[in-house]
């Protein structure tokens, strides 16, 4: 039975009024903690700062008003969700409000015991990640032993009778085993696999110069993913999320800002995209403090960047920017220190030559391994305080 009978303090005809929709997508990022160490994280560099995780009925009260201010998917994600003991009462009051729900994991924790009770508590889908089709590349990107283990859940998530996606990141080392990852999830009889190339936030941008691949590397896949897009027909949605440094548009990132996605960070602070939180000057609310309601229409850090009023040139006269609304907050500030301008990737940017030195780079470094090629910073807690040190020196702070 779904129960949209949480007070919202805007009802469908408040959201018509403001010209803001209501979030679609909830994005429930229920602990930064994780057992791998993998060297391209979406999880912010100075995660290891942040331990003051919501309890069961904060999150149970996100649920709820997420609901009734209408979103109708519901991703599980982190750090690794299955480190929360209470991830399946979470799941059954999902399905009791009548969410689609998705759980995003690394597969380390999940047991036959806690899938029957997944299933019987309604979760609808499973998305599990892998490194590589390689035992030896799956191992040293997640810096821990899991391919035999990942291998076993992914079977018993068929078992289970799931769909399921299997998740790979592609960059330099793996993208010449395009084909064996393929052919991987053929055997695993994943529904869906999305190969997504790498994009350049927290873990990954720090890990750049390693990952970044040469656009050979990239066309060779491109070619293959096609192949066998035509000889497997529907047996497997084959999905290939493209490298955004390698374009000359930008993406049009999470469908613009404020418009279709809500993340939920172990915290509570609500973020517009899972990387807001590395931009300045942007307070981010929290779920502790105020109605999901009021974040979602009233607060600033929502509507800081939504529509185009804020944006400057070359975006604000351009033909196209109801096309790509600028492309991404956190790219353009990662490499222009201004949230506000555009989208770097984009050659109309006055600084698109940041992203192509990168790629001029990465040509030069070539695909091979170079002898005196830069170690790899994995994800870990160590790494993390060290990051978050060098982040809040002087000049750094960021501000609240
Ligand atoms: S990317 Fe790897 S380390 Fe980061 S949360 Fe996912 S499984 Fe854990
Ligand atoms: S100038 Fe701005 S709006 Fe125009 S195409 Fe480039 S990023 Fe998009």
């Amino acid at each position: 039975m779904t129960d949209l009978s949480v007070a919202a303090q805007h009802t469908p005809e408040d959201s018509a009024r403001s010209g803001i929709a209501p979030p679609l997508w909830l994005l429930a990022e229920l602990t930064y903690r994780c057992p791998l160490h993998c060297a391209f994280c979406y999880n912010p560099v100075d995660y290891a700062a942040q331990k003051d995780e919501l309890d069961t009925a904060q999150w149970l009260n996100v649920l709820r008003e997420a609901r009734a201010l209408g979103a109708a998917q519901l991703g599980f994600s982190g750090g690794e969700p299955l480190m929360r003991d209470d991830l399946e009462e979470l799941v059954a009051e999902a399905r009791k409000l009548g969410f689609y729900t998705n759980l995003i994991t690394s597969g380390v924790g999940l047991t036959d015991q806690r899938l029957g009770v997944l299933k019987e508590n309604g979760l609808d889908h499973i998305q599990l990640s892998f490194q590589d089709s390689t035992q030896q590349l799956n191992d040293f990107l997640s810096s821990t032993r899991t391919f035999d283990l990942k291998n076993r859940v992914a079977r018993s998530i068929k078992a289970h009778g799931f769909p399921m996606v299997l998740n790979c990141v592609l960059h330099r080392y793996n993208l010449p085993h395009v084909d064996k990852i393929i052919e991987m999830a053929l055997e695993m009889g994943a529904e869906y696999l999305e190969l997504a190339n790498t994009q350049y936030y927290g873990w990954a941008h720090a890990n750049r110069a390693q990952l970044m691949p040469t656009a050979e590397q990239l066309h060779e896949a491109e070619a293959v993913v096609e192949r066998y897009r035509k000889a497997i027909g529907n047996r497997c949605k084959i999905f290939f999320v493209v490298p955004d440094y390698y374009e000359t548009r930008p993406k049009r990132c999470m469908n613009g800002w404020g418009s279709v996605f809500l993340g939920i960070a172990p915290d509570g602070a609500a973020l517009p995209c899972h990387s807001a939180r590395s931009l300045p000057g942007l307070a981010f609310p929290n779920v502790r403090d105020m109605s999901l309601a009021d974040i979602w229409y009233e607060s600033d850090a929502f509507n800081r960047f939504r529509g185009f009023d804020w944006m400057k040139e070359p975006c604000r006269s351009c033909e196209e920017k109801t096309r790509d609304l600028g492309g991404c907050r956190c790219q353009a500030y990662l490499l222009t220190q201004d949230p506000a301008n555009a989208d770097p990737v984009c050659d109309k940017s006055p600084h698109h030559e940041a992203v192509v030195r990168v790629v001029r780079e990465a040509a030069q470094r070539g695909a091979a391994l170079a002898p005196d090629e830069q170690p790899v910073v994995f994800r870990n807690d160590a790494n993390s305080r060290q990051m978050s040190e060098q982040k809040s020196g002087p000049g750094n702070a960021r501000q609240r």
